[in-house]
C-alpha cells in the first residue's frame, strides 16, 4: 500500500497514565491528519486506573468502574490489543503478539515507550505464592481470596489452621501498601459480621514495613499519624523489618518472626517491564535515560515516559514513578511528537512539572494528605482524596458510576460475594486451555483437532506462511 508507507506512523507502547495521555492529545491533532497514523498497543483493551484498585478488593466500587475501554476514548487512534514482544530500534519496528499466538510487525517513525513497571520481588518462591496489587484481576483475585478464606474459615475444625487462614499480611508501607491495607482490614471486620461461626479476635492482619516511618513520600509527623490510626483500626504494624520469604503458608520475617498465614500481598516496590532490559540504551536503575523532553538521545525519533522513563528535573534528580507525573509527561511528550512531525523542533519543550501534593487513604474514611505543603489528615484527607481522585478518573460516566457506588456504600454493607471460588477456578482454567487450542487449530484448520481438556495431548500448532510465534509473550489475550 504506498499511500500507507507516506504516511508517518507514530506508535504508542502501553496505554496506562503515560500512553493514555499521550494518546488522547495525539487522537485531537495528528491523528487527525491523513498523512499521519497513531497506534497504541496494550496488552488490554481498556485502561486501568491504579489508585482505586485498593477500592475493588475491597469490594467498595465495582470493577468494572475503575477501567475505561480505548475505543471509547480514543476516536481515530488505531488501537491493538496486543503484547509488546520485540521492540527493534535500530529497524524501526515492533513486534507484537495477539489472539492466540499470533504475530504482528508493525514499523514506526515516532515511538513512545510507555510500558509500565512490575512488581518487584526478591524470590521467585514469594512471588509465586504472593498477591500482587498491579492489575484489575489482582484486586479481583485479591477480594476472591479474603472472602474465600473467611467461608473456609467458618468451616474449618483445626484452630490452627483457622488462625492460618484467618492472618492476612501485607509486605510494603507505602502508597500501595498502606491503602491496600486500610481498605482488607475495613472489609474483613465488617465482612466478619456474616460470619457468626469466627470469633472476631482470630482475625490477624499485619502490615509489614522495612522502615521506622510509614509512608516515606510524606512528612514524619503524617507517617506517625498513619501507623497510629491503622494500630487504632487493629492492625500490627511491623516496622524496621523486611519480610525474608512466604512459602504459601508462613512469612518469615528477617528479625526471626515466623507468621502462619496463607495471604501475602506484596506490595514493596516496582521495577520496569522487563522487555526494557532487552533495549540498546543507557538505563539508570532499569528506567530508560531520557533527557529532559523526554527524548532517547540514541535513537531520535524514540521517546520514554512514567515508570520505565528516568527524566530529569531541573535539578538532574529523576522524576519520582507516579501516575501524576506519568500522566503530564504523556501530554507533554505528544506536544513533542506532534512538532518533531510537523518540523518545528523549536516547539519541543522540556518537561517541568512540580509535584502539588499526594494523597493516601488509609481506611475507616481517614486519609492522609499533603497538598501545597499544608498536611492534612483524618475524615478531610479521605474527603480530599475521593474527590481529587474521582476528577482524575477519565470519563464522566465512569466518574458517576464510582460516585453512585459511594453513595450506595454510605448505606450498604459490603459485599461478601465470592464472585469466583477456588472450584470455579479451576474450571476457568480448563475451559481456557481448551477454548485455547481450539482457536489455535481453528487458525490452520483440518490440522488440530484434538483440544486438550478432551484428554488427548494437544498438538503444537502449524504455521502456515503467517508468522506464529511459541513462546508466551507477555499476557495472552484473546476470546477466552
Ligand atoms: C495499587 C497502586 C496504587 C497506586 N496509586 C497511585 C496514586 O494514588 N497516585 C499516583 O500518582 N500513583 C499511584 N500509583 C502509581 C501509578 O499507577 C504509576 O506510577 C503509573 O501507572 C505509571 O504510569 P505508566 O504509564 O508509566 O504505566 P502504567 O500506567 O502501568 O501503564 C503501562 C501500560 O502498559 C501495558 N503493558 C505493559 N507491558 C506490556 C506489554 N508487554 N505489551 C502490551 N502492553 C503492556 C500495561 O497493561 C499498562 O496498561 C499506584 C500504583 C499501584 C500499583
Amino acid at each position: 500500500m504506498p499511500d500507507a508507507q507516506k504516511k508517518t506512523r507514530v506508535l504508542i507502547l502501553g496505554g496506562g497514565f503515560g500512553g493514555l495521555y499521550a494518546a488522547l492529545r495525539l487522537d485531537k491533532t495528528l491523528a487527525k491528519d491523513p498523512d499521519c497514523e497513531v497506534s497504541l498497543v496494550n496488552d488490554t483493551n481498556y485502561t486501568l486506573f491504579t489508585p482505586m484498585l485498593h477500592e475493588v478488593a475491597a469490594s467498595d466500587i465495582d470493577p468494572t468502574n475503575i477501567i475505561n475501554p480505548f475505543r471509547k476514548m480514543l476516536k481515530r487512534v488505531v488501537c491493538y490489543e496486543a503484547g509488546v514482544r520485540h521492540i527493534d530500534l535500530h529497524g524501526r519496528k515492533v513486534t507484537i503478539d495477539f489472539g492466540v499466538r499470533r504475530t504482528k510487525e508493525l514499523e514506526y517513525d515516532q515511538l513512545l515507550i510507555a510500558l509500565g513497571s512490575e512488581t518487584k520481588f526478591f524470590d521467585e518462591q514469594t512471588r509465586v505464592n504472593a498477591v500482587q496489587m498491579k492489575s484489575l484481576t489482582d484486586a479481583l483475585l485479591l477480594r476472591n481470596q479474603m472472602i474465600g478464606l473467611l467461608e473456609w474459615a467458618s468451616i474449618e475444625p483445626d484452630e490452627d489452621r483457622r488462625r492460618r487462614m484467618l492472618t492476612f499480611v501485607v509486605a510494603g508501607g507505602g502508597f500501595a501498601g498502606v491503602e491496600t491495607i486500610g481498605a482488607m482490614n475495613d472489609f474483613l471486620r465488617e465482612g466478619l459480621r456474616y460470619y457468626p461461626k469466627i470469633d472476631p479476635k482470630m482475625l490477624r492482619v499485619v502490615l509489614v514495613h522495612p522502615h521506622g516511618v510509614l509512608l516515606p513520600e510524606f512528612d514524619e509527623a503524617l507517617g506517625h499519624y498513619t501507623t497510629d490510626r491503622l494500630r487504632e483500626a487493629g492492625i500490627e504494624v511491623r516496622l524496621n523489618v523486611k519480610v525474608d520469604s512466604f512459602d504459601g503458608q508462613v512469612v518469615k520475617l528477617a528479625d526471626g518472626t515466623a507468621i502462619p498465614a496463607i495471604t501475602l500481598v506484596w506490595t514493596a516496590g516496582v521495577v520496569p517491564m522487563p522487555i526494557v532490559d532487552t533495549l540498546p540504551v543507557k538505563k539508570q536503575k532499569k528506567r530508560i535515560v531520557a533527557n529532559a523532553c523526554m527524548q532517547v538521545e540514541e535513537f531520535p525519533g524514540v521517546w520514554a515516559v512514567g515508570d520505565v522513563a528516568d527524566i530529569p528535573d531541573p535539578t538532574g534528580k529523576p522524576y519520582p514513578a507516579t501516575a501524576q507525573h506519568a500522566m503530564r509527561e504523556g501530554k507533554r511528550v505528544a506536544k513533542n511528537i506532534e512538532a518533531t512531525v510537523r518540523g518545528r523542533p523549536e516547539r519541543i519543550k522540556p518537561f517541568k512539572y512540580k509535584m502539588l501534593g499526594q494523597l493516601a487513604a488509609i481506611g475507616r474514611r481517614r486519609g492522609a494528605a499533603q497538598v501545597f505543603g499544608l498536611r492534612f489528615s483524618g475524615f478531610i484527607a479521605w474527603w480530599l482524596w475521593r474527590t481529587v481522585y474521582l476528577m482524575k478518573l477519565p470519563r464522566i460516566e465512569k466518574k458517576l458510576r464510582v460516585a453512585f457506588d459511594w453513595t450506595l456504600d454510605l448505606f450498604f454493607s459490603k459485599d461478601v460475594v465470592q464472585i469466583i471460588n477456588i472450584k470455579e477456578i479451576q474450571r476457568f482454567t480448563e475451559i481456557g486451555t481448551r477454548r485455547f487450542h481450539l482457536l489455535d487449530a481453528a487458525k490452520n484448520p483440518g490440522e488440530v483437532e484434538h483440544p486438550a481438556g478432551d484428554g488427548r495431548a494437544a498438538p503444537e500448532p502449524a504455521t502456515h506462511g503467517e508468522t506464529v510465534s511459541t513462546g508466551s509473550g507477555s499476557r495472552v489475550s484473546g476470546p477466552g
